[in-house]
C-alpha cells in the first residue's frame, strides 16, 4: 500500500506570476490597488532597467514620473487575473514559472 506525503498533493507554489512589460507600464497603480494578494509595489525604474529601454519608452516613463510596477510579492500570485483586466497599458502578463 502506498504511503504518499500530503506534500506530493499539493500544487507548487508561486507557478504563475505576473511580468510586467516595462516598455508599456505607466506606473498608475491600477493593478496594485485590484490585486487582493499585495502582490505590486509601484516606485522609481531601476535605472539599469530604464536603460534597456528605447527612445520613445524612457520618454513615456519620463512624463509620468520614471514610475513603474515591481511585484515583491510574486509568491503570493493567485493568477486571478483582476491586475491583467485593470491594466489601462496592457502591461501585464500571467506567465508559467518553469
Ligand atoms: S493575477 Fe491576481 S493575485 Fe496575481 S498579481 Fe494579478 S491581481 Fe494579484
Amino acid at each position: 500500500m502506498s504511503n504518499a506525503s500530503a506534500s506530493s498533493c499539493k500544487q507548487a507554489p508561486s507557478m504563475i506570476v505576473p511580468i510586467v512589460n516595462f516598455g508599456r507600464c505607466e506606473g498608475k497603480a491600477d493593478c496594485a490597488v485590484v490585486c487582493p494578494e499585495n502582490v505590486f509595489d509601484i516606485h522609481r525604474i531601476d535605472p539599469a532597467e530604464y536603460e534597456r529601454l528605447g527612445p520613445l519608452q524612457k520618454f513615456k516613463l519620463r512624463v509620468h514620473g520614471m514610475k513603474v510596477a515591481y511585484t515583491p510579492n510574486a509568491d503570493a500570485c493567485r493568477a486571478c487575473g483582476l491586475c491583467v483586466t485593470a491594466c489601462p497599458e496592457r502591461a501585464i502578463t500571467l506567465a508559467r514559472m518553469t
